[in-house]
Order: C-alpha cells, then structure tokens, then sequence
C-alpha cells in the first residue's frame, strides 16, 4: 500500500500562483483537517517589480496565511518552464520526496506560456513519477490518487466546484501578502496584469461566480485528469449539500 506523506500538493509556475489561482482551495483543505504543501516551480526572479529577497519575505508571510505544512521551491528558470527531461526529472524527484494524495497543477489554457508549460510539466511528471525506471536516481516510484487542474486567467471547464467561502477572507489576505505585485510604485513603467487594479478584483468576482454555480458566496473550481469513480449516485446527490439548479453554465 502506497503511503503519502501529505494529503495536496497544489503546484504553481511562479511565487503567488497557487495564492492567487487556486488559495481558497488549499486554505479550505487545511481548514478540513487536511495537510497541505506548496511547491513553486521558479523563483519568479524576471518578475517586473519587486527584488528577488522582497518577494521571499513576501511568500514566507503568505505561506503562513494558507497554513501550509512546507513550501518548496524547485528553482527552475524563471520564462524558460519547458517539458524538458531535466524539468521533468525535477519534478519527478518532488513528487516522489513529498508523496502527495491529491496533486493540483494550472490548467494548459493560460495567457503566461510559464503556466501552460507547468500544466505539461506536473501532468508529465505525476505519469513518469510512477515508471520505475524513468530516473531511478530521483527516488522510489510513487502514484498519486489523483491530478486535478485549478485555472488560471481563462475560462475551464469545471470538473466540481469546492466552496471556498470560509477561505475567501483567508485567501484575500494571502494575497495582500505580495505588495510588491500589487502594488504600482513611483517609477515603474511595466505594468502586469496583476498589478492592474482591477486583477484582484477579476480574481474575486471569478470566485463570486464559482460559488453563485453552487449556491455559496466564493467557490474555485478543479478539473480531474481522471473521471472519479461513483457507489451510488442517488446516495451522492442526496449527501451533497450543494444545489446544482444555481449553475449559470452547463458541467460537461
Ligand atoms: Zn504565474
């Protein structure tokens, strides 16, 4: 029998990705008495504002926010995610150091080319983690239960909603975390999406409508890789406290 050594490891390009993408979800499952870890991929160093040391200080609070059990940093290059073996082996080595149950990783549809190369890396990477002989050197062979995709900036067809509404508070203050992201300071001249007033806003209101599909103030949604198995699915709508007539858009 396979034994994990943390219930999620939500996976992210950048430092402030899993915050802001897929926060309400991580804060949840500790909330439900499940542990939680992070790993970012890259240190995020091409960021347009902020020094590299702000953005740790940064992360170190928001880690502490979420109440995770660890947070990891791979220190892969910053631009440059590309399914590589190198990468791959990378992130091979932290999936069979750290053993998670359930892996979140960026949906491929995504406007920052970082992201969709994350979303090749970690699908690559969780399939190669169980073949015994695909780098042997980076640990023991390890399966996890499943993958499941949060999104980013575009739209993704949702697999389930979580409600994330005892998180939305937790999650703002997260993110409030990375104020040399947010923030535009006297000379900078390089705008980013996130430093846009409206993003955190765009970022709320998209969780405002994840939780309307549901009947809850705030919800982020998750796409599995693999179709979930059902015992009885009369017994799963009638224990499912959520009313699906709320949703806006059909769930393929
Ligand atoms: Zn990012």
């Amino acid at each position: 029998m396979t034994q994990f050594g943390v219930s999620a490891l939500a996976i992210g390009a950048h430092p402030d990705d899993v915050e802001l993408f897929c926060g309400g979800i991580v804060i949840r499952l500790g909330q439900l008495g499940h542990s939680v870890g992070v790993a970012d991929l890259t240190r995020g160093d091409k960021a347009s504002h902020g020094t590299l040391a702000e953005r740790e200080v940064e992360t170190a609070a928001a880690s502490a926010v979420l109440g995770i059990v660890f947070r990891d940093n791979l220190g892969l290059p910053d631009t440059e995610l590309a399914p590589t073996t190198e990468q791959i082996t990378a992130v091979v080595a932290l999936l069979r150091r750290r053993r998670p149950e359930l892996v979140l990783a960026p949906w491929h549809d995504d406007r920052h080319p970082d992201h969709r190369a994350a979303s090749e890396l970690v699908t690559r990477a969780v399939m190669l983690a169980g073949v015994r002989k695909f780098a042997p050197q980076a640990g023991d062979r390890f399966v996890p239960r499943q993958l499941a995709y949060y999104a980013g900036r575009h739209r993704m067809p949702p697999s389930y909603i979580v409600d994330t509404s005892a998180a939305a508070a937790g999650k703002a203050k997260a993110i409030a975390c990375y104020a040399s992201q947010l923030a535009r300071r006297p000379g900078d001249d390089d705008p980013t999406l996130i430093s846009e007033p409206t993003a955190v806003a765009a970022i709320e209101a998209r969780d405002r409508h994840c939780g309307s599909m549901i009947g809850t103030s705030h919800g982020e949604a998750l796409r599995l890789a693999s179709a979930m198995g059902v015992v009885d699915p009369i017994r799963q709508l009638r224990d499912n406290p959520y009313w699906t007539p709320h949703a806006f858009e059909a769930t393929p």
